[in-house]
């Protein structure tokens, strides 16, 4: 297989650029995780990510800006819901739900009249778009319902030549998508959990309602099928309870502690018990759970606060694959 360019994320970043501008595709680093960049405005730029990722067309793309002001440019008047949300997190983790405007192409929203928005917290990633002088589109750079990549040899593993260039920027500091929300209503919705805590909005902006689905109780099990998942079946156990002695070669993920018995591979996402250090190591652990020629992962959730309730909505998804 050929592989894409592999750039540094500081000094490749007008090449990689170029290739934007081109219809190209890019694969570069955010605070979450990495995404696979295309021109925003280019409905056959965004095609080739729906290919590259072998994603199906319902499922739409998050654009991504250099600056909060850039959202004015583009959708003309900013919500005032969305624009203190916008005010306060931007550049953050938090992707938030505008009309979608006409200069974007129907195919990347999916055909859907709103279009998800944010502008990353990343150096390279804000150079890269602003150097590029157009939005972009981005979803994370894996095949579709695959782990998460949180490192440039994950993107080169897991996408090969579908994509161009690939900006080498390192590990990603939070290594879990981001939360998307929706203040269209009034009461601001979270749609996706992710990087930024529920308990951040909610001091923002007061209560906030989790859409059924988003919280890791599958409402329709179907959908959720082939998220977040590694190749090897991966199931959630209560606690970091003893291998069982079957013959089978498991790998455990564990939060903190290290699981009893004898397992072939374990993962700990963070002895200190640190959430947010958790959250940034969780796929890069999965990635080496799922290399380690194991039968089955065996994970034990976090607790269930803060950045672990993104943590745990992942994991489920994951197992939701397997049974
Ligand atoms: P990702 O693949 O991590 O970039 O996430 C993209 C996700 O954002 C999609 O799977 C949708 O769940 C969500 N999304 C994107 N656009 C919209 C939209 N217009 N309305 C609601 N959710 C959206
Ligand atoms: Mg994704």
């Amino acid at each position: 297989m050929s592989t894409p360019r592999l750039l540094p994320a500081d000094s490749g970043i007008a090449e990689a650029a170029s290739v934007l501008r081109t219809g190209g595709l890019v694969a570069f680093p955010t605070e979450t995780v990495y995404g696979l960049g295309a021109n925003a405005l280019d409905a056959r730029a965004a095609a080739r990510i729906f290919e590259a990722k072998a994603r199906p067309s319902f499922d739409p793309l998050i654009t991504h800006l250099a600056e909060a002001a850039e959202l004015e440019k583009l959708v003309g008047a900013v919500p005032v819901a969305v624009a203190a949300l916008a005010e306060r997190f931007w550049p953050g983790p938090l992707t938030l739900i505008v009309d979608r405007p006409t200069v974007i192409p129907p195919i990347v929203t999916s055909g859907l009249a709103t279009m998800a928005v944010r502008v990353p917290d990343h150096d390279a990633a804000r150079a890269l778009i602003a150097a590029a002088g157009v939005p972009v589109a981005a979803p994370s750079a894996n095949r579709f319902g695959q782990l998460s990549p949180t490192r440039a040899e994950h993107v080169v593993r897991g996408l090969g030549a579908a994509v161009d260039v690939v900006l080498d920027g390192g590990p990603t500091r939070c290594g879990i998508e981001s939360t998307i929300v929706d203040v269209r209503e009034g009461r601001p919705v979270v749609l996706r959990l992710g990087a930024l805590p529920m308990e951040a909005l909610a001091d923002a902006v007061g209560p906030v309602v989790v859409r059924p689905g988003s919280s890791g109780q599958p409402v329709a099990p179907g959908l959720l099928a082939a998220h977040y998942a590694p190749r090897t079946p991966l199931r959630l156990a209560a606690a970091a309870g003893p291998a069982v002695g079957d013959g089978a070669r498991r790998g455990f993920l564990a939060f903190r502690g290290r699981p009893v018995g004898e397992w072939a591979a374990v993962e700990v996402l963070s002895v200190a018990g640190d959430l947010t250090e958790a959250a940034a190591r969780l796929f890069d652990a999965l990635h080496r759970l799922d290399a380690a020629a194991v039968d089955e992962i065996v994970v034990e959730p976090v607790p269930e606060t803060g950045i672990g309730r993104a943590i745990n909505d992942r994991l489920r998804r994951a197992a939701a694959t397997w049974h």
